[in-house]
């Protein structure tokens, strides 16, 4: 009998600057056989996400880089499409962390069974997955929000700004946002329902803009960007103000260091506090958010886009274009029939 086969992406080099196709390679390994208390999975969705840039650098973080040769990982969700016991049974759908490859066998570690009937499949990778637990934890615990304050958000038509936005607007607070098209910032107007956007590509000087934009300041930024953002955002902070350090995707790809904002000293002089954080520190939260998130979305008070990239093959283009503005809403690939088409 032919052996079986899932083809992966592997990274081929470690990328110089903005990552390119030729960085990744599209391959082919043998499926094992599962063995007792064992699953196989064919994932359907899998998730690109800018901190996956981080992961193909050489060097010590929070999680352990990339190995060339070896296949990429990321949040998926798939089916169990053979179980030999263990907690999960054929049919039944998971989201897990072994995404880029078509199928993997598991002995269920990292995974988690999730109910395609409570949200659309890959939303679990998105509003109801880490995107939406990062801009959740982010603005409410690390950014310590309160009722209506004044907030800035960056990349906010993107799968964690996108949320964020939206629940600052639940709690009564006044939001204004920055994002790279007229057809973003429409959404986020019309749709999303914020309160001021502008389009940063199309501006001559942002940090004018964010002031003339939050008239009364700004009480919250929410980081997702760097660079100029950053600047702008200090320069119209409030005393006491809060900055939550989400990303800087503007710095993921530098070649050379990047220089801090000129006006750092405003944290001293404003007395403002900057937090970092990292989601997974923040899975505590995760029962309360599940909560509140889907009461919203029962609601009907928080939408999302997705853009879907249909084929493996297409997962390194997709990455790639998280750093061009290519997705509007969560960039994700699709690589397995969903039966809900
Ligand atoms: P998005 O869905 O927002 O996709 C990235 C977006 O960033 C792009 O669509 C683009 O939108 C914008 N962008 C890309 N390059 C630039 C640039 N040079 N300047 C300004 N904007 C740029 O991604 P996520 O929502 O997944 O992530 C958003 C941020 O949150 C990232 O910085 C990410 O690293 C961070 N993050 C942090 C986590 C944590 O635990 N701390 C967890 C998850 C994400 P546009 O068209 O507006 O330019």
């Amino acid at each position: 009998m032919a052996e079986k086969v899932s083809r992966e992406i592997r990274l081929k080099h470690r990328p110089e600057g903005l990552p390119k196709e030729s960085d990744f390679e599209l391959a082919e390994a043998a499926i094992p056989e599962i063995g007792d208390g064992e699953v196989l999975v064919q994932n359907i969705y899998m998730s690109v996400d800018p901190y996956m840039r981080g992961r193909m650098v050489d060097r010590e973080s929070y999680v352990p880089p990339f190995q060339i040769g070896m296949p990429l990982e990321g949040g998926s969700v798939g089916r169990v499409i053979e179980s030999k016991g263990g907690p999960f049974e054929t049919g039944d759908y998971v989201l897990g962390m072994l995404g880029w490859r078509e199928y993997f066998v598991s002995g269920g570690e990292g995974l988690t069974k999730i109910d395609p009937g409570l949200a659309p499949m890959q939303a679990y990778l998105g509003t109801v997955g880490m995107p939406g637990l990062t801009a959740y934890a982010g603005l409410l615990d690390v950014g310590n929000l309160k009722e209506g304050e004044s907030v800035f958000v960056s990349a906010a038509s993107g799968a964690v700004g996108s949320i964020v936005c939206q629940i600052a607007k639940l709690k009564g607070c006044y939001v204004a946002e920055s994002a790279g098209s007229d057809e973003k910032i429409s959404w986020l107007l019309e749709e999303a329902g914020i309160d001021v956007a502008f389009n940063y590509k199309t501006t001559d000087d942002i940090v004018a803009e964010v002031g003339h934009r939050c008239p009364k300041g700004i009480d919250v930024y929410f980081e997702n960007v760097g660079g100029v953002h950053l600047e702008a955002a200090l320069e119209h902070m409030n005393i006491y103000g809060r900055i939550v350090m989400c990303g800087m995707i503007s710095m993921y790809n530098a070649v050379e260091p990047v220089p801090g904002p000129a006006n750092l000293f405003y944290v001293i002089t404003k007395q403002l506090t900057m937090k970092g954080f990292i989601v997974t520190e923040h899975f505590d939260k995760l029962q309360q958010f599940y909560a509140d998130m889907g009461r919203w979305i029962a609601e009907g008070k928080i939408k999302w886009n997705e853009t879907i990239v249909e084929g493996l093959e297409n997962a390194p283009q997709a990455f790639i274009g998280l750093f061009k503005g290519a997705n509007f809403g969560k960039m994700i690939v699709k690589i397995g029939p969903d039966p809900a088409d």
